[in-house]
């Protein structure tokens, strides 16, 4: 499974590693750090949780195939 970041229209909110601190990692600020994340076998529910605790709605599911 792969997760596409809108980086530039984040806010910073920590929302995203609140719920997978391993899958989002976000700089000192609490800002996203990465655009694409390949999620880890096993971690894919965790994944979408996290992209839904984005209130930006800038975390995308793009290859959801597992
Ligand atoms: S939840 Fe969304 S807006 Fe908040 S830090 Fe994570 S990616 Fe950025």
């Amino acid at each position: 499974m792969k997760i596409r970041i809108d980086k530039a229209a984040c806010a910073g909110n920590a929302r995203c590693a609140a719920v997978a601190p391993e899958l989002f990692p976000l700089d000192e600020n609490g800002y996203i750090q990465v655009e694409e994340i390949e999620v880890p076998p096993g971690k894919e529910d965790l994944a979408r949780r996290g992209a839904r605790a984005c209130p930006e709605r800038i975390i995308v599911i793009e290859d959801d195939k597992k």
